[in-house]
């Protein structure tokens, strides 16, 4: 929690840190990581005494932290990025590297014979590609009209960084179920 926080208030940057629940445990608000973001005592005091910022604005906050440390939102992962990930943390590290996923990755060829991946892999995968928490392991070349190779099948790879998140998740006990 701290060290995704980046040892830092969640608001105003500051070096201090305590951890608030979003909504307060006497409000039914769970200690969980959704549910808390770390702030300095100073914005802690406000936030309990003001009400500013308020709830939407906590939970942008720590979006936007979310977003600067590189993280993909866990809620936002699509059901086959649930999948993967959920896979992966079964599996030893040695083992994880290469990924193929049920029907491989697929890549569909324009017009021009360029190879795009297929939309369906995009909307799929997009987070964890976006994040790069994987990347794409080109499989199988063909030859355009004009002699050059294009991969046309491919499985994902999971990268350093995305065995780290995974293992983080693992270890935080926060797989997405
Ligand atoms: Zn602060
Ligand atoms: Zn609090």
């Amino acid at each position: 929690m701290f060290e995704l926080a980046g040892h830092k208030c969640t608001i105003c940057g500051a070096p201090w840190m305590e951890v608030h629940h979003i909504d307060e445990l006497s409000e039914g608000g769970l200690t969980e990581y959704e549910n808390l973001i770390v702030l300095c005592p100073n914005c802690h005091t406000r936030v309990h005494s003001t009400g500013v910022p308020g709830k939407p604005e906590l939970r942008q906050y720590k979006l936007k932290q979310e977003l600067l440390y590189g993280l993909p939102v866990l809620s936002r992962l699509t059901k086959a990025e649930r999948t993967f990930v959920a896979l992966l943390a079964k599996q030893s590290p040695e083992s994880q590297l290469l990924f193929s996923t049920k029907d491989g990755i697929r890549y569909e060829l324009d017009s021009t014979g360029t190879p795009v991946l297929a939309q369906a892999i995009v909307d799929e995968y997009g987070s964890l590609l976006e994040f790069g928490m994987v990347s794409i392991n080109r499989g199988i070349c063909v030859q355009d009209s004009t002699g050059n190779l294009h991969a046309v099948d491919a499985s994902l790879q999971v990268t350093d960084k995305g065995l780290r998140w995974v293992r983080y998740l693992v270890k935080a006990g926060k797989l997405p179920d």
